[in-house]
């Protein structure tokens, strides 16, 4: 570990082709307790045993099976057996002077994900990764740099937070708000990202609460209906970032295969189903998106949607040519949004003097898996 202008870095170095093939065995923490009170059944086990193991992994936070005590050793054996306990390999952790920590975590198979701790007046929230890279390709993203390698399971996605919660055990802090915003496009891991928000809200797991939890799609419209339909409490952002389709599929190629006013027609039918508000995500981009004749169109399109836009100043990416918006010109997108009555906010940045945009850290650290 060193510090280095008010950041903390620490850093294990390991490359992909160190790793060897490694056998796949379901991760523990991809169970929702049912599954694994069924799975119990299946093996001449009591089904109360269920509760002593969540809270060996979601209370305790243990790190070996051996370590449940109240479980008899056969059971561990049993367990040991038919899953891992997932762990994610700490290689580069970066800390923030505002107290942002940047995760970059080596999976059992060797690629790797970020994960982020932000520090809010409100709590501490974790933005997790769904896939190992992403093949939605927005033009903005470093995340989409060398595609889809393979999606994640939802045990791997519940032991990110688990992993920054055991983090924030040192200080005696909690983990209260979770952002489905990291790395890859959690409607394109449907299933898994399903059951990891269904196991962390479990108040025998993580017991993160419905509306703790933001989940954020680039418009995979299929699944806004299905996601619609399961009438969570969740938060539901969709990444806009144009005000009409030509820009947007500019800027975003999902567009071609899922145009905007089919979107927004999805976006209305969400509403409807779950009673909610919806947040649109806004990406403010030098001289591409964020001009008042773009904010005066983006206020006719979400005109009578229960909504909120979220302004994102964005971070320079090398690997992109975008740059930022000038200040005054963020305030007056933000000042003609709200005179036609819509709710905004400018996003805080988080952890500026690091790798804070999202997939950046690793695209830095990992060439051979961004390429
Ligand atoms: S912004 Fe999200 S959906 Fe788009 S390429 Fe990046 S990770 Fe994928």
């Amino acid at each position: 570990m060193f510090t280095k202008a008010g950041v903390i870095v620490e850093k294990e170095v390991t490359t992909l082709e160190n790793k060897q093939e490694q056998k796949e065995i379901p991760s523990i923490y991809s169970l929702r307790i049912e599954e694994l009170e069924a799975w119990l059944k299946g093996n001449d086990e009591p089904k109360f045993r269920a509760n002593q193991i969540f809270e060996w992994l979601y209370s305790k936070r243990i790190s070996t099976f051996e370590e449940m005590t109240n479980v008899s050793k056969g059971l561990q054996e049993k367990l040991a057996n038919a899953f891992t306990l997932t762990t994610l390999k700490t290689i580069v952790k970066q800390e923030s002077k505002d107290g942002t920590i940047k995760f970059l975590f080596e999976l059992h198979d060797g690629y790797s994900i970020e994960t982020v701790l932000m520090r809010h007046d409100y709590g501490n929230s974790v933005c997790v990764t769904t896939q190992v890279g992403c093949r939605i390709g927005c033009t903005f993203c470093a995340s989409t740099l060398g595609g889809l390698k393979r999606n994640l399971e939802a045990g791997e996605i519940v032991a990110q937070v688990v992993n920054v919660q055991k983090a924030l055990d040192e200080k005696g802090e909690r983990v209260s708000h979770v952002v489905i915003m990291g790395i890859g496009e959690p409607f394109d891991n449907y299933d898994n990202m399903l059951s990891f928000l269904k196991i962390i809200n479990h108040d025998k797991a993580l017991n993160i609460g419905a509306r703790h939890i933001t989940v954020s799609t680039s418009g995979i419209i299929p699944k806004i209906y299905a996601f619609a339909d399961e009438q969570l409490q969740i938060n539901f952002a969709l990444s806009l970032h144009a005000p009409n389709t030509e820009l947007r599929s500019k800027l975003m190629p999902i567009n071609r295969a899922y145009k905007l006013p089919d979107l927004m027609e999805a976006i209305r039918y969400y509403i409807k189903k779950t009673g909610r508000r919806v947040s649109f995500e806004y990406g403010l981009f030098g001289g591409e998106n964020d001009s008042v004749m773009h904010a005066e169109e983006l206020a006719a399109l979400i005109k009578g949607i229960k909504c909120h836009v979220n302004l994102i100043p964005v971070n320079y990416v090398p690997e992109r040519n975008y740059v930022r918006t000038p200040k005054d010109q963020i305030f007056e997108f933000e000042r003609t949004l709200k005179k036609h009555g819509i709710n905004v906010t400018i996003r805080r940045e988080h952890g500026s003097d690091i790798d804070a945009a999202c997939g950046q850290l690793r695209a830095k650290e990992r060439k051979e898996e961004t390429k």
